[in-house]
């Protein structure tokens, strides 16, 4: 039997057919094995890059951190930087846990430095009450400190005690600070904010404000428009009336006023633009000029964004006060044309009637 199996072999060895397919299939076994080798290889590369970079990313354990902060391995500057870069990517937690460790072994000097920064990071985490404490421990003993001043008065003013708010206005108006704009505005949340008080009444009240100011228009108009358009058409001061476009835009057709619309050519552009009036066949605004050309025969409309002039930061609804840099009555309006879904909504509802 092996006799007879060595000569087919070697009968077969002498074939050069036969070498042929035997060299083939040993370089496809040799491709076959270099190729999952190769493959293993990168991943196993792949999973020792990943457990590199994860030991960057992984903030150390409370009982490392500690170990780390009290050791002085590391400088207490780098420390506060590192706090820092989490702060500024909106990882709070990190920040947090640094600045806490950082108090246990701080010197005098400069807990109350830390302290600061601990509560600002609480104020921005969402951690009202506790950013409160830590800036009212501060004022204990360094009553004067404006920026824990300013930062205990936005604290105040997210948990809608606006009479502590202006309490806190006091001792910065002191420090010649300035305090115009905070006054006013916690004027009006407080006012808006009055359950005893009657609609007619904080409107009336909402109008001397603006009369005697003219600031804050948006906040004091949209409060106005949604309770009563008669009066605030009536009201309106007809300077910026591109700061009011989303309330404009969005009025019902019903609380429109077309006596002073047909005064007004902004108005008038905007409401051609709409559809509701067709007194004017261009406007100087791209968005309008396009709107009053398409005639309400394409599914267009507009939408809007909210943008703080001051740092030029841009949110998807209205603010007063900047979340980033807390500046006040700095929201402009920057419209932009859009898909009008409702219209295509409306439209295939009707054609299914
Ligand atoms: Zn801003």
């Amino acid at each position: 039997m092996v006799l007879l199996f060595m000569d087919i072999f070697f009968i077969g060895f002498r074939d050069p057919l036969f070498s042929l397919i035997i060299f083939f299939i040993l370089i496809f076994i040799i491709t076959l094995v270099s190729y999952w080798w190769g493959r293993y290889k990168n991943q196993e590369d792949t999973k020792k890059l990943d457990e590199f970079l994860d030991s960057f990313r992984q903030m150390p354990t409370q009982d490392e951190l500690t170990d780390l902060i009290s050791s002085s391995k590391i400088s207490q500057k780098s420390w506060l930087l590192l706090a820092k870069s989490y702060y500024d990517y909106g990882d709070y937690e990190k920040s947090i846990e640094i600045y806490n460790e950082l108090l246990k072994v701080s010197s005098l000097s400069n807990s109350k430095d830390i302290m600061f920064l601990l509560g600002r990071t609480y104020f921005k985490a969402g951690f009202l009450q506790r950013s409160k404490d830590i800036f009212l421990t501060i004022l204990k003993d360094q009553p004067k400190m404006p920026q824990v001043l300013e930062y205990l008065l936005l604290v105040y003013e997210s948990l809608k005690d606006y009479r502590s708010a202006l309490d806190v206005l006091e001792p910065l108006d002191e420090l010649n600070q300035f305090i115009q704009k905070d006054m006013i505005y916690l004027q009006i949340l407080l006012l808006l904010d009055n359950k005893k008080l009657s609609e007619d009444k904080k409107i009336e009240q909402l109008l001397q404000i603006y009369k005697k100011n003219t600031q804050f228009q948006y906040l004091i108009f949209q409060y106005i428009f949604q309770k009563n358009p008669q009066v605030a058409w009536k009201n309106l001061s007809f300077n910026n009336l591109e700061n009011l476009i989303d309330i404009f835009w969005f009025l019902d057709k019903k609380d429109l006023d077309f006596d002073i619309i047909a005064q007004h050519p902004y108005l008038q552009e905007l409401y051609s633009a709409r559809g509701d009036i067709t007194v004017v066949d261009r406007s100087e605004l791209f968005e309008f000029d396009l709107l009053i050309k398409l005639q309400n025969k394409a599914s267009v409309t507009l939408s809007f964004e909210y943008i703080c002039d001051n740092c030029k930061q841009s949110y998807p609804f209205v603010f007063y006060r900047c979340s980033y840099c807390h500046t006040l009555d700095k929201m402009r309006i920057e419209p932009s044309l859009i898909r009008d879904y409702q219209r295509d909504f409306n439209y295939e509802s009707n054609s299914f009637q």
